[in-house]
């Protein structure tokens, strides 16, 4: 798209000189575009959990309170999706951080790797799920802690969570010319080729059927993504279908 304005500059009633001036809107476009979409899919992301929640307290309101089965159960329910409610504005917050804002310091990754793989322990136990880990005891680099963490538990959590009963999650690290590499592999569901550049975009899923029913934001890909892009580094997967995927990232 391209705009045009012409200024005529007149000059004893003559005109002097005249100047035209093209600007191309492709990439405003684009950008409003994304905005425009953005708020669109939060708005709509947020609705959901807001319409089960008065919806539920209407019910309970016109009469199933009584009920002491129904009054727990919608009352369980609505702590649910007000659960939701909570960690979808937490992601659209986390997405929205100026990354000049952020902290640098001295960083062991291999100590957030060992807190998050902890933390990431009762859910992966549940699911008979092993979690592997390769990497020095320190690898010291001056980062994001925050943006490392993001990084590191929403590829891990992935892994487990698209995992198959009995499975394994691989993660190693390593250190990289001033920086680290990080990989997460599993033995999951894996990623169909043609949502494979896709899943990094925010709110995608690859399909309802296969998304968390409740946890999931479609979030999770696009903060890993945003936070990488945020510490100068890049990501790559490599997926094949109910064998598995393989998240690798390399921060310089
Ligand atoms: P969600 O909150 O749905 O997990 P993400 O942004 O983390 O959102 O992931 C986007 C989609 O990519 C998921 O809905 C899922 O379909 C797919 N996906 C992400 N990680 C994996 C994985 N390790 N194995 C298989 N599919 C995955």
């Amino acid at each position: 798209t391209v705009d045009a304005s012409i200024v005529a500059i007149r000059d004893d009633n003559q005109v002097a000189q005249v100047l035209v001036i093209l600007y191309d809107l492709t990439e405003i476009h684009h950008v409003e575009k994304m905005q425009a979409d953005f708020v669109a899919n939060v708005s709509h992301e947020l609705k959901t959990p807001v319409t089960a929640i008065s919806g539920f307290a209407e019910t309970l309101l016109g009469g199933a309170k009584d009920d002491p089965a129904a009054l727990t159960q919608f009352l369980e329910i609505i702590q649910k999706e007000a659960r939701r409610l909570t960690t979808l504005i937490n992601d659209i917050l986390t997405l929205q951080r100026n990354p000049a804002t952020e902290e640098r310091k001295t960083v062991n990754v291999a100590e957030i790797v060992q807190t998050t793989v902890n933390n990431l322990q009762k859910v992966a136990d549940k699911k008979h799920v092993k979690i592997d880990v390769t990497m020095p005891t320190e690898l010291l680099v001056t980062s994001s802690p925050g943006r490392i963490t993001q990084i590191v538990r929403n590829l891990i959590d992935n892994a487990v969570f698209y995992n198959r009963e009995h499975g394994v999650v691989k993660v190693v690290v390593q250190p990289e010319t001033a920086g680290f590499r990080f990989s997460v592999a599993d033995t999951g569901i894996g990623i169909p080729e043609a949502d494979q550049q896709r899943v990094f975009e925010r709110f995608y899923r690859v399909d309802k059927a296969r998304s968390r029913n409740n946890g999931g934001t479609g979030l999770g890909l696009a903060i890993t993504a945003e936070a990488v892009r945020a510490l100068g580094g890049s990501i790559s997967l490599h997926s094949e279908l109910n064998v598995g995927t393989t998240f690798t990232v390399v921060v310089p």
